[in-house]
């Protein structure tokens, strides 16, 4: 007979909607075979249920590692019914098939997702059984039909109800069970490989070596209405695991949803703001910060911000290393913005904001937390990805963060200066290559961004900053090449200069830098940003 058979094996960590599921399962005449926990619950509630003991005529082992691994569990699962010889098997150990199953695995990945998990706990979180069922179930899809997802419960017992019994799951619904029900599996290996790996899910900051096969693991959080551009289908994607969920963990608390740029500029906006330990205010357009200013007041920080670039801030995108307080929210009027991102809002901070229709709030508690991403930064290039590091957050007073720094020219910087010094090689870090920044008191003067040469994101500085560029800091995220750019800067009226040095013609350009008496620091490191 090739009939679906009318015995079903439900084994759940996750025990929610299952009893329900049985229940219907059962008033259609099916067998109900249960393991240990899933048993009792079911019992419970007052089912007639099988012991899976009583099928294998063998105990529950190993305090539960072993429960369903047994030939007449498995043997249920992989017999085709339309193999002779399997049929024969199956008569001969009188083992009856297994029609569906319904499984779920123990939590591995919130188990590893705790600090203080231990090997042992983790070890034992990984499931064989339930993880063997699922594989023996999916192969045989064609006479078994096996669920993972809960929320495929109600859909077939509807089914069932209809009193098709399990035929009328069609084939190709199956084959999409399975499917799932690999993905699943698969998902979950990869959990593991990654925790024996990294000692976490997924790849840790700290990690310096990198596997020869990687298992990042990535959930459809949301399908976006287009890409880019409105031709291009897109959609969200989260990495599972990971501590600090970023801009795609937010909590949306008003506002249309996010676009696929806003969640790219959201990202930005999330990693230079997280620069800053002292209350700060960023403005993000195409990933740049045209604006970042630091300040006690959060609505003077972002009037400061603003006032970096106040024409390229219509459109952008906001973000602020603090609860967003009224004030600040008051002090946005008049402006429109695509996003703004905070680590909490202030009840009445987020009543102006919930007036302005087309702008979307997002509450991402770690914006407030001066730390790096815990995953390493990952792009993608046609037919591969690039793995690296993420770029340190620089952490410390002015004294502790330039500790390393050295100054090259005959003057030295004011400690006024160097804490301006800093705040700029801090944006810069942000800025698309090459990238000039021209800071004053904690804010941004003018950025020069993603040109192609360094003296010509310089110039954008000179043009977009005008008078206010006399006196700054400036700060150029790699060496420069050669000394033109410091008769630039001296023309602008330039006040000292932060670079991580490193051209050959390093000398050269500390000469002119002397010349014209304006004090210059090297870092010694690069921050490229592509
Ligand atoms: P229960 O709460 O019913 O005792 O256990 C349900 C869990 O046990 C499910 O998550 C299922 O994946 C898992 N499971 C089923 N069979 C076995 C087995 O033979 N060994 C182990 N370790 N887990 C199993």
């Amino acid at each position: 007979c090739n009939r679906l058979e009318m015995q079903a094996l439900i084994s759940v960590f996750d025990k929610k909607g299952v009893v329900e599921f049985a229940k219907v399962l059962a008033s259609k005449g099916f067998n109900v075979i249960s393991t240990g926990g899933t048993f009792k619950s079911l019992q419970e509630s007052g089912m007639k249920v099988t012991a899976v003991q009583d099928v294998t005529k063998f105990p529950e082992i190993l305090g539960g590692r072993v429960k369903t691994l047994h030939p007449s569990i498995h043997g249920a699962l992989l017999a085709r019914p339309d193999q002779p010889s399997h049929v024969e098997d199956l008569t001969r150990h009188q083992i009856a098939r297994i029609g569906l199953v319904a499984v779920n695995l123990y939590p591995f990945v919130e188990t590893v997702s705790r600090a203080d998990t231990t090997l042992e706990e983790a070890l034992e979180n990984i499931d064989i059984g339930g993880h063997t069922l699922i594989r023996a179930a999916s192969k045989n899809f064609e006479h078994v039909v096996i669920v993972v997802d809960p929320t495929d419960y109600q859909w077939i017992a509807q089914r069932l109800e209809g009193g098709g019994g399990l035929e009328s799951i069609t084939l190709g619904e199956r084959k999409k069970l399975a499917l799932k029900a690999f993905k699943h599996a698969c998902a979950y290996d990869s959990a593991v490989a990654n925790y024996l790996e990294f000692g976490s899910t997924p790849a840790g900051v700290e990690t310096t070596q990198f596997p020869e096969v990687l298992h990042p693991v990535f959930e459809k959080k949301q399908s976006l209405r287009y890409g880019e551009n409105p031709h291009q289908k897109a959609a969200l994607y989260q990495m599972v695991g990971s501590k600090m969920g970023g801009v795609a963990s937010g909590e949306k608390l008003h506002g249309p949803d996010l676009s696929y740029n806003n969640l790219l500029d959201g990202d930005a906006a999330l990693r230079v703001i997280r620069e800053f330990g002292d209350t700060a205010c960023c403005v993000i357009k195409h990933t740049n910060p045209c604006g970042l200013a630091v300040h006690s007041d959060q609505a003077e920080a972002y009037r400061r911000a603003f006032a970096g670039d106040s024409k390229s801030a219509y459109g952008g995108i906001l973000g602020f290393n603090r609860t967003l307080t009224e004030a600040a929210a008051l002090a946005l009027k008049g402006v429109f913005y695509e996003l703004i991102i905070a680590p909490d809002y202030e009840e009445g901070a987020l009543k102006i904001l919930r007036a302005k229709e087309k702008l979307r709030v997002l509450k991402v508690p770690e914006a407030g937390t001066q730390q790096a991403f815990d995953t390493p930064d990952i792009r993608t290039i046609g037919g591969g990805l690039l793995l690296q590091q993420p770029n340190p957050i620089i952490l410390g007073s002015v004294d502790e963060a330039t500790k390393s720094w050295k100054v090259v020219t005959k003057i030295a910087p004011t400690k006024e200066q160097m804490a301006d010094l800093l705040f700029a090689w801090r944006v810069s870090k942000h800025v698309k290559s090459n990238a000039i920044v021209v800071s004053k008191d904690q804010q941004i003067v003018a950025i020069g961004a993603g040109q192609p040469n360094r003296i010509q994101s310089l110039n954008i500085c000179r043009r977009v900053g005008g008078d206010k560029v006399a006196g700054s800091v400036l700060a150029s995220d790699a060496f420069f090449p050669f000394a033109d750019s410091i008769d630039a800067a001296q023309e602008a009226g330039i006040g000292c200069i932060v670079q991580p040095g490193g051209s050959i013609r390093d000398q050269e350009v500390i000469d002119a830098a002397d010349k014209f008496g304006i004090p210059m620091v090297f870092t010694g490191n690069r921050n490229f940003l592509h």
